[in-house]
């Protein structure tokens, strides 16, 4: 393929609104141009890179067991209705009625329609189990987009779901999606972790997430240091260690703390350790307010106290309701005399004599005794899981890294059949429920996951298996008919050994062909100019080391065999 005859629109400026480099890359190389807030063109390079991704997806998938199909994306309303989410999915749900009055939303995902298909298909349990997936677009009307492909609004999912008589069948499916997904991102060339991870708004009971490792990820993964253990820290289990022997503290006293809001003032003021404070945390736990416990160098874990409280939602409380359960202004809480109910984490248990907010404007009680000077309803697994906490499994030191959601696979029983009446007949002829289980890729998330984990101050060093072509030959010069039909010769040759190339014979100057070809971050260069046939050779650049070598023009069958062979051990050693 022709530069020319390929629309790579590459720019010099990084796009003001971009944050994350494969933001900046994606829109600089030509790849992604932005039509409106988290709505994105691929342009044809990048619809290449996601072919590339889904063909892989697609072979896997295969392999599992799963039957491409292609589901609406306009689902109606009456459908989220009878599943319960119609009330509780929330304002990522785009909805729109039609001209006759009725509901309906564009599909963020596809339990319901799915759901919807199957039961209308399977009467007998002759005809389980059936595995289903899709790549379609998804809407989700986020509340920041941002990031570019990382979090859009419209972006590309593949889907899957599976239906089982039982929960050995579910499980099976599971282990056969969590198989394939490790064959898929393997394949794809990334650095990724599976990781145990909280259901959200697609609800079930188990779950495991893969994360490409790489520092822009939106996420924290907490890696245990010994043992396999992994989890989002959302989900990481905390166990606490202490004795339960509290020791003893004098009489409860009020202090002044004129203007002292933050942990750190106060603790400096009192020359105490943060550790010697409580947090009081008032949380708006489906409208009503809750006070939430932590030690003041710790963090509450929300995604925790929501499922531990079996919560619809549960956030931070807008300042008015932290004010008016409490008495006092911002940032002088605390447990005592509060008439709401209290949760404390577990790391609470083990200590006495803390300093709190004294529910009035600059005061803080000292030597609060939790279980003598006020009312704990439970204490809880609630805090964010910090860098040496304890593995859950072992007790060896866990370890934090930042990871981008690209995959997540769910167990979710009989959530969406039971509500759905997505039902068979078994051997008796009695009426069960089908057992669920559903898989999610971001394609086009993978396509930032791969560039956020694989670039360089030059551009993107893209992982052959992505690339959207795997050669490019920069001609440089493209007057001289000796050195066009020579790389002609190449890009033969690279095409029998199953390679497709993008031959730049523009009328550029060598150094825009350079910066540009760098910029596109194809994974293997070949540089044809008269220089170099003089000498009896094509230079060659692997993308990803930047070392450069020669092949014989006279070669250039073997030269391109042995350079590919290089270049993907290159890969295979990075993903090690
Ligand atoms: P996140 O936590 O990142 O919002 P999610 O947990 O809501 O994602 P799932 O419902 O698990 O997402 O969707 C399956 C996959 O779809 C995710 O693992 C992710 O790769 C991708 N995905 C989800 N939301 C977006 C988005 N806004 N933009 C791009 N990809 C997305
Ligand atoms: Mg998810």
């Amino acid at each position: 393929m022709r530069f020319r005859s390929c629309y790579i629109p590459t720019l010099k400026e990084t796009p003001a609104d971009a944050e994350v480099i494969s933001h900046k890359l994606l829109v600089r190389a030509g790849l992604i141009r932005k039509i409106t807030s988290g709505v994105y063109t691929y342009m044809p390079l990048a619809l290449r890179a996601l072919r590339k991704i889904e063909t892989v997806v697609r072979e896997e998938m295969a392999q599992a067991g799963f039957e491409e199909l292609l589901l609406p994306m306009v689902q109606p309303g009456d459908l989220w209705k009878e599943s319960g989410r119609w009330e509780h999915y929330g304002k990522e749900l785009l909805r729109f009625k039609d001209r006759g009055g009725r509901d309906y939303c564009l599909g963020p995902t596809h339990e319901e329609v799915v759901t919807d298909l199957v039961r209308g298909e399977v009467r007998s349990y002759k005809q389980l189990p059936v595995r289903h997936y899709q790549i379609q677009t998804k809407f989700r009307d986020e509340i920041r987009p941002r990031f570019g492909l990382m979090r859009g609004r419209e972006f590309i999912m593949k889907d899957g779901y599976s239906f089982d008589a039982d929960d050995a069948g579910a499980s099976q499916a599971y282990r056969d999606a969590n198989d394939a997904y490790h064959r898929i991102f393997s394949r794809l060339g990334l650095r990724f972790r599976a990781v145990e991870a909280d259901s959200g708004s697609i609800g079930g009971s188990f779950s495991h997430e893969f994360h490409v490792l790489a520092d822009a990820g939106e996420d924290t993964i907490a890696s245990c240091s010994a043992c396999d253990y992994a989890a989002n820290v959302e989900r990481c289990e905390l166990v606490w260690e202490g004795k339960g022997e509290v020791p003893a503290c004098p009489a409860l006293e009020t202090v002044a703390t004129p203007g002292l809001h933050s942990v750190a003032e106060v603790a400096k003021f009192l020359g105490v350790a943060a550790s010697k404070l409580v947090k009081t945390m008032i949380f708006n736990v489906d409208g009503k307010p809750v006070a939430v416990l932590v030690r003041g160098d710790r963090e509450v874990n929300e995604v925790k106290v929501k499922n531990l409280l079996g919560a619809e939602s549960a956030e931070l409380a807008a300042p008015e309701l932290v004010e008016k359960a409490t008495g006092a202004p911002l940032g002088f809480a605390g447990p005592c005399g509060l008439d709401i109910p209290v949760y404390a984490d577990l790391e609470l248990q083990g200590g006495n004599g803390w300093v709190t907010g004294a529910n009035k404007g600059d005061a803080h009680h000292v030597n609060v005794d939790l279980a003598r000077d006020c009312k704990v309803e439970r204490y809880l697994d609630l805090r964010l899981a910090e860098d040496g906490d304890r593995c859950p499994r072992c007790g060896a030191p866990l370890e934090l890294t930042r990871g981008i959601e690209v995959g997540h696979i769910f167990k979710l029983g009989t959530k969406y059949s039971h509500a759905m009446h997505c039902v068979y007949l078994d051997e008796g002829g009695k009426e069960q429920e089908m057992v669920m289980g559903c898989y999610g890729i971001g394609v086009s998330r993978v396509l930032a996951a791969a560039i956020e984990q694989n670039h360089d101050g030059n551009g993107i060093v893209f992982p052959p298996a992505i690339a959207p072509f795997a050669s490019e030959i920069l001609v440089l010069d493209p007057a001289d008919e000796t050195v066009c039909a020579k790389a002609e010769e190449l890009e033969k040759a690279l095409a029998s050994l199953g390679f497709e190339s993008l031959v730049d014979d523009r009328t550029e100057r060598p150094g825009v062909k350079f910066k540009d070809a760098d910029l596109l971050g194809l994974p293997m260069q070949f540089i044809c100019g008269g220089k170099g046939l003089a000498k009896g050779v094509v230079e060659t650049k692997n993308r990803l080391t930047g070392e450069k070598g020669t092949l014989p023009a006279d070669q250039l069958l073997e030269g391109a065999k042995a350079f590919a062979e290089a270049v993907q051990a290159s890969w295979d050693a990075r993903r090690k």
